[in-house]
């Protein structure tokens, strides 16, 4: 189904429900393409309201996500919601951008026929938590070696470097407070 409206045929305070599965195959975020689990279900309602058209709904589906510690594909529920005032271009001027700024979302629009389609997408990136972990305590993987330590708890790293620059440095300062101590 297409997810535009034609604002050139849309009556004051018109209600109209666009709702069905939107078509899309993974999400796109900084790290990569997360693949989409669930159809993605939208339900959008738009409206002729006073200051433009006014589009509020949700947006429903599972996508898969690495473990931000492990990198364990995790399933995350998505439950997002829409919310956005489209505004006409030729209205843009200082007094409504004052009176709109409050607001939240305003986009302005040059083409009668809007598209929703940004909107639904970035309802999803929205619901993405900046951490997405396997389990609350997930131990990730281990700096040397990469190796799981969920899966290894009692891993003990051969890939260690032996010259350990932290312990070396302790060892120096305490031989000089020893020195020190000495006088
Ligand atoms: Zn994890
Ligand atoms: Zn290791």
């Amino acid at each position: 189904m297409e997810w535009k409206i034609d604002t050139g045929v849309l009556k004051k305070k018109e209600r109209v429900i666009l709702e069905g599965i939107f078509e899309l195959d993974y999400l796109e975020l900084d790290i990569g393409k997360m693949p989409i689990l669930e159809p993605v279900k939208v339900k959008m309602v738009v409206v002729r309201a006073k200051d433009g058209i006014a589009v509020g709904g949700f947006v429903k589906t599972a996508i898969e996500h690495p473990c931000t510690r492990c990198l364990t594909p995790v399933r995350l529920e998505i439950n997002g919601t829409i919310e956005a005032l489209y505004v006409p271009e030729a209205y843009r001027d200082e007094k409504s951008e004052v009176e709109l700024e409050n607001l939240r979302n305003v986009i302005y629009y040059k083409n009668p026929v809007i598209d929703l389609t940004d909107r639904i997408i970035e309802a999803m990136v929205l619901e993405v938590p900046e951490q997405v972990l396997c389990r609350p305590d997930c131990k990730g993987l281990c700096p040397y070696c990469g190796i799981n330590l969920n899966e290894h708890p009692d891993h003990v790293c051969d890939k260690k470097p032996e010259f350990n620059v932290v312990n070396n440095k302790f060892a120096i300062l305490e031989k000089f407070k020893e020195k020190l101590r000495e006088g």
